[in-house]
């Protein structure tokens, strides 16, 4: 019987590029979802793009489009480059869908049905120049452990301190600079602390293979010991402005109040899926929907549900999600499969590196995505593990074995066949060890594939292709041609090889999707399965012309694609958020700085403004602040002591023109007598914006009056 096998992966959140390191988890699961449809198994893939919340509100708005166009036009690219990578969703729809706002509304009504939702005021921090809350990363300020500036309202890059954003010194409002106000609202909460959600999760996460190893222990650590209630609920509400469903009220009118994203992203995947079915049967194609999502029959159908995710996101899909499920009467994931990150050459990706590579640059590259899709299978395996894409080790092992060994099989034995024998293969030996290894291994790399270890699969795949080129080696099909008498051999030689060959290309149909269908079309055969392991092509089966399959990568390649990926001198959000402040609290200085009351022309006349030449500018010993400068004002010299210090060097004054107020009366300093001021222009306090020493356009000459 085959099995019936609903299976996801996480959501990508639509306001960012697709990078190699989203690509580890949708590579991940379309292997292993290829590999399911392969057994014969009914597997429907399905993810969406998860388009709600601040973030998505806020660069709509700066991008001057509404959150509509701007998730359409990202869901197009998304697509875009999963389709390029050969990952083959059966649905990529949207969370901003009737069906996932269905979902939403559903699981929402009975949680609150079952007493599960409560609504609380809380404090939070509001940015009154946006009118508008703000989520934690969207708070900045000093740490409250260490000091270090510009850190996010929810933890330290420096120390790695966690806290709430109201302990946060000095914050500020990452989207306008403004200083937040606390304010407080009505929230809506998931009563995770309910002894009912308690109980649900200290069994699901015991039940055997639905969590990892890892993640149980994560789970155990999150949950304490029973009677310890470390759980607290989850609030899953927003105010407005925000870009998302609201939560339904009473009436059936809206409370205005918005579900949190976290709360409908994974409702998607039910969303994602009930668009695909509901698509299928305006085909004609009825899949029994409830079967998947329902909890008792599910149970009764024994179908199977699988969340492919980052180990980022285990809270939300180990915790949160599964007790929503189970306690509104839908079903739980069967197992949730978590991945560890990506590294490139051993380290976090970086834009400065050009190691922040996007799937989309890749592909400009003319990078194969097989490569890619090759080499991350090879590294994959069951755990949390993270996983390095070393670059050079990269070109290495896909030049040697997915060119040299595997490629290089076919390639020197098909053009014989079409040659010498018109197309037509001889009986393959069914007992020459290369092929008995193969059919006897199938089900063990069956099993690898089953679990999630690639990695391993590979390696056994790889042995077998070493052993079939041993076999190609010993018996020489180029030199068999070049010999009189020796064609039922070179026949033989090379049916056998081609045999073998279909047979890798099967193992590795999962991995290389693209290129399987390129040998399924040279060798003439229907679609590879997984049964088809173990057969063998009957004698006199006519191959089609081969053309060669797959280059190697060229290190040149590689470099281009880093390059193309070195962050151009555009400021990062981050440094945007930080120039936002900055500008922000010098707009404050200003606005703290009053305008002087009117004042009369002839007032005004009363103070002799000259053009001076900075003739000698240097320290002074022991001031702190004062530079001394010497001003030539083209019939006479004076000095004046002014407080620049903090930002001029003294030689980079000497020489250039400034305007001084040259009749202030001399005043008497500690350093000695001060003959006048230079004009500069400054903040009030002069912290933040600096000091602007004022310059003449050319063409003005020292003593000239300023009017
Ligand atoms: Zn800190």
């Amino acid at each position: 019987m085959p099995r019936k096998i609903l299976v996801t992966s996480a959501l990508p959140y639509a306001n960012g590029a697709i990078h190699l390191g989203h690509l580890v988890e949708y590579i991940q699961t379309d292997i292993w979802v290829r590999f399911q449809k392969m057994q014969g198994n009914e597997c429907w893939y399905v993810c969406a793009d998860d388009t709600h919340g601040t973030p998505i509100m806020l660069r709509a708005e700066k991008e001057g489009v509404t959150p509509e166009a701007l998730i359409a036009r990202v869901h197009g690219e998304h697509f875009r480059d999963f389709t390029g990578f050969h990952v083959a969703f059966d649905n990529f729809h949207t969370t901003h869908s009737p069906e996932t706002q269905f979902f939403a509304n559903d699981i929402y009504g009975k949680l609150k049905a079952a007493g599960l939702i409560e609504t609380r005021s809380i404090e939070q921090y509001f940015d009154p120049v946006k009118a508008m809350f703000l989520p934690d990363r969207f708070i900045k300020g000093e740490c409250p452990k260490c000091g270090a500036r510009d850190q996010y309202g929810d933890n330290c890059e420096a120390c790695g301190a966690a806290y709430a954003p109201t302990e946060l010194k000095n914050p500020y409002s990452a989207v306008s600079g403004a200083k937040p106000e606390l304010r407080s609202s009505e929230h809506y909460f998931f009563r995770l602390s309910d002894s009912r959600c308690q109980a649900f999760l200290r069994r699901y996460t015991r039940e055997e293979g639905r969590l990892q190893p890892e993640a149980a222990n994560k789970m155990q650590e999150w949950l304490g010991e029973p009677g310890e209630d470390k759980l607290v609920d989850w609030d899953i509400s927003r105010d407005a402005p925000y870009f998302g469903f609201e939560i339904p009220g009473e009436s059936g009118k809206g409370t205005g109040k918005y579900f949190y994203v976290w709360m409908d992203a994974p409702i998607g995947y039910f969303g994602s899926f009930k668009n695909f079915a509901d698509k299928k049967a305006a085909e004609g194609h009825a899949i029994d929907f409830a079967a998947f999502t329902d909890a008792a029959v599910a149970a009764a159908a024994g179908t199977e549900l699988y969340h492919f995710i980052g180990k980022d996101i285990l809270y939300f899909h180990a915790l949160f999600w599964p007790a929503e499920l189970a306690l509104a009467g839908y079903r739980t994931p069967t197992s949730i499969f978590a991945h560890g990150f990506l590294t490139v050459d051993g380290a976090k990706m970086s834009k400065s590196r050009g190691t922040f590579i996007t799937a989309e640059s890749y592909l400009s590259t003319g990078l194969n995505p097989e490569w890619l899709r090759y080499y991350y299978a090879a590294k994959l395996g069951a755990t949390m593990e993270d996983i390095d894409l070393s670059l050079d080790d990269f070109v290495a092992r896909v030049n040697s074995d997915l060119v040299g060994k595997f490629i290089n099989i076919a390639s020197r034995c098909a053009g014989f066949i079409t040659k010498r024998f018109n197309g037509q293969l001889a009986p393959a030996n069914a007992e020459l060890p290369a092929i008995r290894a193969i059919m006897a291994a199938a089900p063990k790399i069956a099993n690898l594939y089953e679990g999630r270890e690639f990695g391993k699969a590979i390696r056994e795949i790889m042995a077998l292709t070493d052993a079939a080129n041993q076999y190609v080696d010993s018996v020489k099909p180029w030199e068999l041609a070049k010999q009189e008498c020796k064609d039922a051999e070179l026949h033989a030689a090379c049916s056998n090889a081609l045999n073998i060959f279909r047979l890798l290309t099967l193992l590795l149909k999962p991995v290389l999707p693209a290129l399987a269908g390129q040998v399924e079309q040279f060798m003439n055969i229907a679609p590879l399965t997984w049964r088809d392991a173990q057969s063998l092509l009957a004698a006199g089966h006519g191959i089609n012309v081969y053309c060669h399959l797959m280059t190697r990568v060229d290190a040149k390649q590689i470099e281009k694609l880093v390059e193309a990926n070195k962050e151009s001198l555009a400021p990062t959000p981050e440094q945007g958020s930080q120039q936002r402040h900055a500008e922000h609290q010098q707009k404050e200085a200003i606005a703290a700085s009053p305008w002087e009351p009117f004042c009369s022309i002839d007032e005004f006349g009363k103070i002799d403004l000259r053009i001076a030449r900075i003739a000698n500018a240097e320290h002074v010993e022991g001031a702190e602040k004062l530079l001394k400068l010497t001003l030539d004002l083209g019939t006479e010299t004076r000095t004046v002591f002014a407080g620049i210090k903090s930002a001029y060097d003294p030689a980079t004054l000497v020489g250039r023109l400034t305007v001084m107020v040259a009749n202030l009366a001399p005043r008497k300093m500690k350093f000695g007598m001060s003959e006048g001021m230079v004009l500069a222009a400054s903040d009030p306090e002069c912290k933040t914006a600096g000091l602007f020493l004022l310059s003449p356009d050319s063409g003005a000459v020292p003593g000239m009056r300023v009017k």
